[in-house]
């Protein structure tokens, strides 16, 4: 370790060094009034420090004044500070004595970001650095059984399970310590702790997915006082939705809809996830949108899922039997295969699906004025006939100006989505606390 940092870290705890700038004086420049005070008023210009040591590893004092444009007086004041919190500490040692020239690197550097969920066919757990950079990745089948119908709850919870305990295992093989550990879950997350309901996978009623992973995978409750975070739960559709955020510069406000293991949404608004006073924002499974429709398993009638579930969809177009033998995703990929080849009995399905979606679609843009829906998973082959059934009934209101809005767009993240926009948020939750790094 570097001598010129180890003494100070050493005599001041987090807290004293969270509320003082204290041993600013030491390095560098001193007349720098953005870089005085607390830590906490400073979050942006951490931020910034922070994501470039994420991004790139160890950087010199002038290489982060470079790359984040603030200056070499507000980077020498920032990084002592840090240091003295134990957020950074110096990459080797240093020739020079001073500290100046000395790399500098997060002292969470190793830690790994886990996330897992549970796929159409398979359940997946990866390990990634804190930069997003997938370690490895871990699949475990979810089997459908016997009679063709979808795994229990309890065997793909099996699944998932086995999946976690890979990853764990490699993350303690390879001394990488966890940093955070994110399930995602198809259905709707609400409560505290957090549990599932409405999940087309889990039943409408709450599953405590968390609990029955703990009971599963013994590492997981190891683990879990070391994490930097508490195991997070979240919706594949928010996770996802955060990854196509990522693809659209500007855009602050969407809409992200897909159909694959049920129907799912998620929404953006200003730049973050909206998930309601209850977690329950994008309910868009359970829009009622049949008049006297059909009694849904949530006990509402007429649901959006009563009409365009993919289950139901694969049924109508004679698919069902090839999703048993060949799983989901390979029939919905077969569908919109079918769809496109002009298949009668697939595109009066997925047709009848589409339009109950642009009805959806005919409520909710209105309520929430989004730049952009992004139409995920097998939908967004299809994008084009949902946004025909959307503007199907729009206001004519402006000369026509409402009817042009909002753009509906494919998807752009890739089938990865939601385990990329998953690190994403976990790294944006870490950055956002920079002490939650400290070593
Ligand atoms: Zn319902």
């Amino acid at each position: 370790m570097a001598q010129a940092a180890a003494p100070r870290s050493g005599e001041v705890t987090r807290t004293v060094a969270a509320h003082h700038a204290c041993g600013m004086t030491n390095v560098g420049e001193t007349s720098v009034p953005a870089t005085t005070g607390p830590l906490s008023t400073h979050v942006a210009h951490t931020t910034l420090v922070l994501e470039h040591l994420v991004d790139h590893g160890p950087s010199t004092r002038s290489e982060l004044a470079t790359a984040t444009g603030l200056g070499r007086g507000a980077i020498a004041g920032l990084t002592a500070r840090l240091i003295d919190a134990g957020v950074l500490r110096p990459a080797d040692a240093d020739p020079t004595g001073d500290g100046r020239a000395t790399p500098l690197s997060l002292s969470a550097a190793d830690r790994v970001l886990v996330t897992c969920m549970i796929g159409a066919d398979e359940a997946i757990a990866t390990l990634a650095g804190l930069s997003g950079d997938e370690l490895g990745r871990f699949t475990v089948p979810v089997p459908a059984q016997a009679d063709g119908a979808p795994a229990t709850p309890a065997a793909a919870l099996d699944s998932l399970g086995a999946a976690l305990a890979r990853a764990l295992a490699r993350a303690e093989r390879s001394q990488h310590p966890v940093a955070d550990v994110t399930v995602l879950v198809d259905g709707m997350v609400a409560g505290s702790p957090a549990v599932v309901i409405t999940d087309a996978r889990f039943g409408v009623e709450p599953v405590d997915v968390l609990g029955e992973l703990r009971a599963r995978v013994p590492a997981l409750a190891e683990v879990e006082p070391t994490l930097l975070l508490p195991p997070a739960l979240e919706p594949t559709a928010v996770a996802a939705a955060a990854a196509e955020r990522g693809e659209l510069p500007g855009i602050a406000d969407l809409l992200y809809i897909e159909g694959d293991t049920g129907v799912a949404a998620a929404l953006v608004s200003g730049g973050r996830p909206l998930p309601g006073a209850h977690g329950l924002a994008s309910t868009f499974a359970h829009l009622p949108v049949v008049e006297d429709g059909v009694r849904c398993e949530c006990g509402q009638r007429g649901c959006l899922a009563t009409v365009a579930a993919p289950e139901l969809v694969l049924e109508r177009a004679d698919l069902a039997g090839f999703a048993a033998t060949r799983g989901r995703a390979a029939a919905l990929e077969e569908l919109v295969a079918r769809v496109d080849a002009a298949d009668d009995r697939a595109r009066w399905s997925w047709l009848d699906a589409a339009r109950w979606v642009g009805r959806a679609l005919q409520l909710v843009v209105p309520t929430i004025d989004p730049a952009v829906v992004v139409v995920g998973g097998y939908w967004a082959g299809l994008v084009a006939d949902i946004d025909t059934a959307y503007r199907a009934n729009r206001p004519t209101l402006g000369g026509g100006a409402l009817g042009a809005i909002p753009t509906i767009a494919a998807a752009r993240a890739g089938t990865d989505a939601p385990l990329v926009g998953a690190r994403r948020q976990a790294r944006e939750r870490l950055l956002a606390d920079p002490l939650l790094l400290a070593g």
